[in-house]
């Protein structure tokens, strides 16, 4: 990238959420009429938003312009954003109570990205009709970015409108049923959301109060049980964790599933769902089980039998019970439990064999696991991936300080058991968060699609341990060159040790 400082390293290089798809479909095709109607397409946007920014300044608009202009975002080349789509109906509608100059500028800017969502999809389509599917998908996403209200764009990403909000067939389901979703409580008969604010409980067909129901629910037999669309949640901590853990997973599940759909649908399945005289599929999501202990002593006391070593871990998920387990309370670690309910969606979602990376190419399991564990929100944007995240940090220390690397070759032919009881293992899953942060973002992420389909193939059992230089097309001495250099053209590291008893240790106890 070469670039000085962590500062630079935000500075725009390109211009829409659509470049990296670009530049990786560019990086294959000499010419290519889709791609050049992309970029023609972007920078005759880009053109249109300046002239609506001068227009804003003409009026005295200073921050409206500035809000138009930053509306292209940068492409930020060391992680990914996925914008986070609004629920409620009207994005496009100028605000309420503002003065007429503004509700001006808002309709001028709501009318060009309606504008720029009907080109993006029509180019889309284009894509489609190409058998670029993956292609297709992110320029479709890009458009509903742009207007959040288009209806076919919605239908394609499982979206209906139902009063006012656009809402999943799952939640419509709810919804008809007479539930409500609360905060604090979850789904709930909307008929009890007065007396549950009121601290009262139904629990066995009766009402009783918010602390006969804790003294009952203290065995986690007789736990809470919180559902949502794609998770259902056990503990015995308490009814507002468990929906707050619940939540935190239906994040990561979206994001998961828009990063990772080609892992679990065929170019095919995608085709069809561009066909919008095709109905709408019907989805029947796979609910993931969590148990979430009540404090640290019960979960250690549970899982001991099964796992001698647990007190070393703050989470894990169990493939043998199909089931993810974490405790609340002092110690519960968000990122892993992002990296754990991580391993449950590639394991459960699809097709996966029992034991993926058994054989070889283990250190991928862990690498999209510990890159999705990276997941924050900023502004309008789920986040993913970064060159200052604490296991990048360890990677750059242990590649350009320790100079650890094991060849590229070499690393993919470890199976799971050799990768987990190396007495390197530290060092190990630091270079697997490094090369995944490589293969998801060197040069604008021309190794994405092939990263994917990598793990789709690692988790199907049909890996072999030259896989990864078939689908990339690039010999393994070369990628580790590339590797190499990628690592090294990173902004100046700050002067730093690597603890060897950090969390990389800590999980995968039985992975
Ligand atoms: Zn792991």
């Amino acid at each position: 990238m070469g670039v000085g400082s962590k500062h630079n390293l935000f500075v725009a290089r390109l211009l829409a959420l659509l470049i990296a798809a670009v530049s990786f479909v560019a990086s294959c095709a000499v010419a290519d009429e889709l791609v050049d109607g992309i970029r023609r397409q972007t920078e005759a946007y880009r053109q249109k938003l300046e002239s609506l920014a001068r227009w804003c300044e003409s009026q005295g608009l200073t921050e409206e312009a500035e809000r138009t202009r930053r509306w292209l975002h940068p492409v930020l080349e060391d992680r990914l954003l996925v914008p986070i789509l609004p629920r409620k109906m009207g994005t496009l509608e100028p605000p309420e109570g503002e003065s007429p100059v503004r509700q001006d500028w808002y309709r001028r800017w709501a009318a060009l990205r309606k504008e720029q969502a009907d080109a993006l999809f029509a180019l889309a389509r284009g894509a489609i009709r190409q058998g670029r599917a993956a292609l297709a998908l992110d320029l479709a996403l890009a458009a509903l970015h742009e207007n959040p209200d288009h209806e076919g764009l919605r239908r394609l990403f499982g979206f209906q409108a139902y009063s006012g909000y656009w809402r999943t067939a799952y939640e419509v389901r709810r919804l008809r049923a007479g539930d409500v979703w609360h905060e604090r409580f979850g789904w709930l008969p909307k008929g009890y959301v007065a007396r549950y604010e009121q601290g009262e409980r139904f629990y066995q067909n009766r009402w009783i109060s918010a602390e006969e129901e804790r003294r009952l629910r203290s065995s986690l037999q007789n736990g809470w049980v919180v559902e949502t669309e794609h998770y259902r949640v056990l503990t015995n901590h308490s009814l507002e964790e468990g929906v707050r853990l619940a939540e935190q997973f239906e994040r990561l599940n979206e994001v998961w599933s828009r990063l990772f759909i080609r892992f679990y649908t065929t170019d095919a399945q995608i085709r069809a769902l561009f066909d919008l005289r095709n109905r709408p599929p019907v989805t029947n999501p796979v609910q993931h089980r969590i148990v979430l202990f009540r404090n640290r002593e019960e979960y250690n006391a549970a899982l001991k039998s099964r796992y001698p070593q647990v007190e070393l871990s703050v989470g894990l998920y169990d493939g043998a019970t199909r089931c993810c387990y974490f405790f609340a309370g002092p110690g519960f670690d968000a990122s892993t439990a992002y990296h754990e309910a991580t391993h449950q969606l590639f394991q459960e979602v699809g097709r996966s064999v029992p034991n993926p990376g058994f054989r070889c190419n283990y250190w991928v399991i862990e690498g999209a696991a510990m890159y999705l564990e990276t997941l924050r929100q900023e502004g309008d944007f789920f986040v993913l991936g970064g060159i200052d995240t604490p296991r990048l940090l360890a990677a750059r220390v242990r590649f350009l300080q320790d100079r650890f690397y094991i060849p590229l070759e070499k690393f993919c032919s470890l199976g799971m058991e050799e990768f987990q009881t190396d007495s390197r293992i530290g060092a190990l899953y630091s270079q697997a968060a490094g090369l995944t942060q490589f293969f998801m973002h060197f040069d604008g992420g021309r190794y994405r699609d092939a990263l994917v389909n990598f793990l789709a193939t690692v988790y199907l059992g049909r890996d072999n341990p030259s896989s990864l230089s078939q689908l990339t097309g690039v010999r393994f001495s070369q990628l580790d060159e590339q590797y190499a250099a990628y690592m090294r053209s990173l902004p100046n590291l700050p002067m730093m040790r690597i603890e060897e008893t950090t969390r990389e240790s800590k999980s995968d106890l039985g992975q």
